[in-house]
């Protein structure tokens, strides 16, 4: 049930390689593999425990085995994320021939796939890897039966959350309607530069930039604690994260969809896979309201900060198959960000980087100017 349709011997083969890239991480770290497998699981447990209600949440609370909490984690956004695509599937420039072969593929591995989209997507497996690397791919290279896999690496999938946690409850502001406002830029751009918070900002980097071991403890803010009205802050968290990974999923199953896995790598395909992802985030969600849409938006221009962060640690490398971060999400707000949300994304990127900017100076000399 947790692996959708993958086959037993798939399923094995995403285990191994997902516990392999973890001991070589541990390995590389100098950790113990146990006691860092336990840290982690807590890492995730953490992340969810706001939301038991859901079933998948309450589901990994009762997790003792983080390999099998990562996969419900995964199959359970996979599942969200596919029936939105799927439900706009005939709006979406797919590559129908490239999707039929892919498909035809399947099938003569062996699935026994009726052939709507939701079921031929389900049965991409996805897997996960542990090294420092702030991204997600899915590469012609990297095939498992002649079928292509989606790779999300875990720091991805945890440290949006991580760094959501402390900063939501600064840049936004509670209202005595129960709404929330942006907070006043001088107002965040103070707060940024106090103790309390440049520790833990600090911490958060030191963990997207290096590696977390079971020692290196993030100090965790209680939201729950320290804001008068937590539910809205955690609301406002939980969407824009959602946005975060529903970005980066779209994201790749635009590469898969239209068939850039028969194509070279190159700046224009990843603008390409950019504007797919833009697009399922605009029409594939025309029943919720405005807010919620908005923060979905805020959640992709989130993902892209952050990209923006880690490669400008790494020495800001120019790459020749990926455009640099920072001209992926110039051209978020200005060419794909639905009208009326431009000055919102725009606020909300100026107060993330008023918000980071002072503790990333401090210790690795370096801020991010947009
Ligand atoms: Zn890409």
């Amino acid at each position: 049930m947790i692996y959708g349709c993958l086959r037993p011997n798939q399923i094995n083969s995403v285990l191994r390689m997902e516990r392999e890239s973890f001991e070589q991480m541990c390995n590389k770290a100098g950790v113990d593999i146990r006691k860092q497998e336990a840290f982690m699981l807590e890492v995730l447990k953490d992340a969810i425990r706001t939301h038991p209600n859901d079933e998948t949440n309450s589901n990994i609370l009762k997790c003792g085995d983080y390999f099998q909490a990562l996969r419900l984690l995964a199959y359970s956004n996979k599942q969200n994320d596919i029936r939105v695509i799927t439900n706009i599937w005939d709006k979406l420039p797919i590559n129908r021939k490239y999707w039929e072969r892919t498909i035809g593929n399947l099938k003569k591995m062996g699935y026994e796939i009726e052939e709507t989209p939701y079921d031929s997507l389900m049965a991409i497996p996805h897997y996960c890897l542990f090294d420092s690397e702030f991204n997600a791919f899915v590469r012609r290279s990297v095939m498992l039966d002649n079928v292509p896999l989606l790779c999300i690496y875990e720091l991805l999938t945890n440290m949006t959350y991580e760094l959501l946690n402390f900063i939501v409850p600064v840049i936004f502001r509670l209202l005595p309607s129960g709404k929330c406002t942006f907070s006043p830029e001088s107002f965040v751009a103070e707060k940024a530069s106090t103790n309390n918070f440049m520790n833990n900002c600090g911490q958060y980097f030191e963990g997207l930039f290096g590696y977390r071991s079971a020692d290196m403890f993030l100090t965790d803010v209680d939201l729950v604690t320290s804001n008068p009205n937590p539910n809205v802050m955690l609301y406002y968290l939980t969407l824009i994260n959602a946005g975060a990974h529903f970005f980066v999923l779209s994201h790749e199953y635009g590469h898969l969809l239209m068939g850039h896995l028969d194509l070279s790598q190159c700046p224009q395909i990843e603008h390409d896979a950019d504007q797919f992802a833009y697009r399922v985030l605009s029409d594939g969600f025309r029943n919720i309201n405005d807010n919620l849409k908005m923060m979905l938006h805020l959640g992709a221009a989130f993902l892209l900060i952050l990209l923006c962060i880690f490669e400008k640690k790494q020495g800001g490398r120019v790459s020749e198959t990926h455009p640099p971060s920072i001209i992926r999400l110039i051209l978020f707000h200005e060419v794909f960000a639905n009208k009326e949300y431009k000055e919102v994304v725009a606020a909300f990127v100026r107060l993330i980087l008023a918000a980071v900017n002072p503790t990333l100076k401090f210790n690795w000399n370096f801020e991010v100017v947009i």
